[in-house]
């Protein structure tokens, strides 16, 4: 894991790292883009379901391109997906994913939207995505996308006219953007969302094709194309040094905890949009064909085209702050532009360009990470004009006071102004949080009520500064969120956000524990302090049957971001039972229940979430055969830690050391998720295990893709992996041999072991074997055939070799006692006579 990671930041290169954290500072080639896209007045939606569904190569064009003002719709933040680069799952996942796709944006140019669709995971068909997601929200939630987005045209990544060939959420999103184009416009649609906007009718929508959805690159080849346009989005952009191919590769690169680091490509290369519905084509390969793109678009801004097009036609690469009078010229006339729209969204990039022309350099730093609210803060301002331009500070704004802060002091040339301000967290401000995390959500919808955060990727910065600025003689305020900056010896200078923490948090040292036996266990509560002193008790919230002390532990912790452990003890019920248990700490009668995770990767901003601390207690009823288990990881699951606290003594086998000496010290051999898709050694080592389990191993194998399959003989038996798979967690299992072994050995499994299961049953099941392997279970999702593939066990020799496409990783971390139960007769298999055991 940690080695994969490491490759893919190296493959990545410094320079986005950096970004990731940084101010952006622009050079001469940046400021000419900004300008040339500046005169642009057009615009691209383009949408889709999840992070990674993007094409970053369209993205790139018609930002770079085109320079139109382009926005990527991801209906989900990918909170249903896998995570290869760290443990965050669900929401925390949601949160990274969030983050690489505003990274993604930062490489190619474009913006970032979402909607309130939770990705709740793999679905066949718009029909099943829809029972789960609420239609008339998402859909709204796309009307509101494209009447505050304002695209002139929409794109479709998927095609709406084929449900069931991709992922549910695939044709849906397809779909819903196509009701959205005709709905945006009509005022009796979601009319109360046109108190904060108005409506907009998008000129055309178009599906962005490819051979891939024509079976072939030759059928493709052939098709009627002349209701398509393309695009050769292999055109190379002399100011970046980089072909927009590359540009695209170094932006889907981002997406890191799906493994999209890859390779970039360079050279011609086409790419399609079929047009659906909107004002026809005009026979040229215009995609906005009819739209006045110029600065003539919109009343009165024909003066400010010739302004702007005059720079942009003689470009001071040498000084660019040359222009500056021009700028402020132009500045001006758009204050008056009448059309609302245009105006913010050109008065930002405006504003951009004159602060880079003059190198002005604003910041705002907190002495601190984060604080609590009623707590005091330190900022660091820093305010320097880097032109000869006449730039005076007028005053500075902090969101935390009400009264701006006078200074009226002249920028000189590069003289740098330094401030310090002592302001104090107001005791009302709201922790810093992703604000669709707020409310409880639902399987299928996240909870947001305020409209004007609706489509936002992240909440907006509470604390910033305004930074009232006279440039020649124009009052112009820029904004800059409050940062901590610092430095590492090893790291060289970061960049955090500036954060608004709880006073204390308490989060569980492990989201499950497991009770195989009705033994006590300790449980580590580790409690943080967001300020100075904090002073208090922690008291244990738990079910009924179930016992914990002591009953209070006190607290006391001198310095704000220092830690507390205490220990708890956790007696379980005679009986299996399940519940959850929550450390509440008390701090002047004023009870904290939340856990602050922390994320912190290279590739994107360090984030911080607040999450209910709460933790999963489960008495098993079991019984097991065998200790020791080998593990060999694959794309990286927490089965090892799962079944270590069900007793079992798990060694982790590198494939390096598969050997047949080694071997023979398990009981079972259980093989990760996906290894033979991403281990190359098993190619070799493949023959070690399956004479382990002649020799009378027990080997169990999960689940594989079919695709790219490091070895042939994944089986000693035929076996072919399908894309089979059960999404629907909550499909009936029906018990094919209810004398066999597993079933019975040495728990009793029965279908009560199959409640209570999470996101899906399981997935790529094999669908064709030998008549070696048993069959136990058949079952599958509504509207399908019955799939019998998700487990199944063959003698092979002395042992026996399993197979199960059933999502025990996900199980596991749940708490899903019949997972557990399940697993254990498998590596119990074989047992139930001693005398069978290898030796
Ligand atoms: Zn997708």
């Amino acid at each position: 894991m940690r080695h994969f990671r490491l490759l893919l930041f190296i493959l990545l290169g410094s320079l986005v790292t950096i970004q990731a954290q940084q101010p952006k500072k622009y050079n001469s080639s940046q400021i000419y883009d900004a300008i040339q896209k500046l005169n642009v007045l057009g615009s691209v939606l383009y949408v889709a379901a999840h992070p990674d569904d993007e094409n970053t190569r369209l993205i790139a064009y018609m930002a770079n391109e085109a320079k139109a003002r382009t926005a990527y719709l991801s209906l989900t933040r990918g909170d249903g997906g896998q995570n290869l680069i760290g443990p965050e799952i669900r929401e925390l996942l949601g949160v990274i994913r969030t983050q690489e796709l505003l990274a993604a944006r930062r490489v190619d140019g474009g913006e970032q939207l979402f909607s309130r669709a939770n990705d709740f995971g793999y679905s066949k068909h718009p029909n099943e995505t829809l029972e789960i997601w609420n239609k008339d929200e998402v859909l709204a939630d796309v009307v509101w996308a494209i009447r505050t987005f304002k695209p002139d045209v929409i794109i479709n990544r998927f095609d709406h006219r084929t449900p069931g060939t991709t992922h549910g959420h695939h044709t849906t999103s397809a779909m819903l953007s196509h009701e959205a184009f005709d709905l945006s416009n009509d005022p009796t649609q979601y009319s109360s969302q046109l108190e904060l906007t108005e409506i907009w009718q998008p000129k055309r929508l178009f599906f962005n094709t490819s051979w891939w959805f024509y079976g072939s690159r030759e059928k493709f080849e052939k098709a009627d194309k002349s209701n398509m346009l393309n695009f050769d989005i292999g055109v190379y952009y002399p100011t970046r040094g980089m072909s927009n191919n590359e540009v695209a590769a170094l932006a889907s690169s981002q997406h890191l905890c799906q493994g999209f680091g890859r390779l970039s490509q360079r050279g011609t290369q086409d790419e399609y949009i079929e047009f659906l519905k909107g004002e026809p084509l005009d026979g040229t390969n215009n995609i906005f064909a009819g739209i006045d793109t110029s600065w003539n678009r919109i009343e009165g801004g024909k003066a400010i085209g010739n302004i702007l097009n005059t720079i942009e036609a003689n470009f001071n690469f040498i000084n660019p702050a040359a222009h500056l009078p021009q700028l402020l010229e132009a500045y001006k006339l758009l204050q008056n532009i009448k059309d609302e729209h245009w105006k913010n969204v050109k008065t930002k990039e405006l504003k951009t360009i004159i602060e880079a022309c003059t190198g002005l350099y604003l910041e705002a730093s907190a002495n601190t990470p984060n604080a609590a609210p009623n707590s005091e803060v330190t900022l660091k301002i820093e305010a320097l004009n880097r032109s000869n331009a006449a730039i005076n500070l007028v005053s500075y704004n902090l969101s935390t006071i009400e009264n701006g802060i006078s200074k009226n002091m002249e920028m000189a040339e590069n003289k740098r102004l330094n401030f310090e301000e002592n302001i104090a967290i107001p005791f009302d401000m709201s922790y810093t949080a992703p604000y669709w995390l707020n409310k409880q959500s639902t399987l299928g919808m996240y909870s947001v009520k305020e409209q004007n955060l609706i489509g936002l990727p992240e909440t907006p910065r509470a604390v910033y500064v305004d930074f009232n600025l006279n440039i020649e003689g124009t009052p112009i305020t820029i904004t800059k969120p409050v940062v901590y900056r610092y430095s590492k010896p090893d790291k060289g200078e970061l960049y955090r956000p500036f954060e608004i923490v709880p006073e204390v948090s308490a989060s569980i040292s492990d989201k499950v524990f497991i009770f195989e036996n009705d033994q006590q266990k300790e449980i580590e509560i580790t409690v943080k302090a967001g300020r100075d002193a904090v002073d208090g008790y922690v008291q244990m919230a738990y079910p009924n049957d179930w016992t914990v002390y002591p009953s209070k532990q006190k607290i006391e912790i001198a310095n704000k971001g220092d830690v507390q452990k205490l220990i708890f003890t956790v007696i379980p019920p005679k009986g299996q039972s399940e519940g959850l248990i929550t450390p509440m700490v008390n701090i002047n009668d004023e009870y904290y229940t939340d856990e602050l995770v922390e994320i912190d990767y290279e590739h994107i901003p360090y984030q911080t979430v607040l999450v209910p601390s709460e933790s999963k207690v489960v008495r098993l009823n079991i019984e097991k055969r065998g200790e020791n288990i080998g593990y060999i990881e694959g794309a990286g699951d927490v089965v090892p830690e799962s079944l270590r606290q069900i007793g079992y003594n798990v060694t982790l086998i590198k494939p390096e050391q598969i050997s047949a000496e080694n071997l023979q010290n398990f009981d079972a051999v259980v093989v990760g998720i996906r290894a033979y898709n991403i281990l190359d050694e098993l190619k070799f080592k493949q023959k070690y295990l399956l004479d382990y389990v002649h020799e009378g191993g027990n080997l169990i194998i999960q689940y594989n893709t079919n695709r790219r399959l490091k070895t042939d003989n994944i089986s000693p038996f035929h076996l072919k992996l399908s894309r089979d798979r059960v999404t629907d967690e909550n499909a009936t299992v029906n018990i094919l041999d209810t004398n066999h072994p597993i079933l019975n050995f040495p728990n009793k499994i029965g279908p009560e072991d199959f409640e209570g299961w999470v996101q899906e049953r399981g997935l790529y099941f094999p669908n064709e074997w030998s008549e070696e392997f048993t069959p136990l279970f058949s079952m599958n999702d509504k509207g399908e055939s019955s799939k019998e593939g998700s487990l199944l066990i063959a003698q092979y020799g002395k042992g026996n070799y399993i197979y199960s496409g059933l999502s025990f990783f996900r199980q596991f971390p749940a708490g899903v006692s019949g997972a557990y139960r399940l697993f254990i007769n498998m590596l119990s298999a074989g047992k139930e006579n001693p005398a069978i055991i290898k030796n």
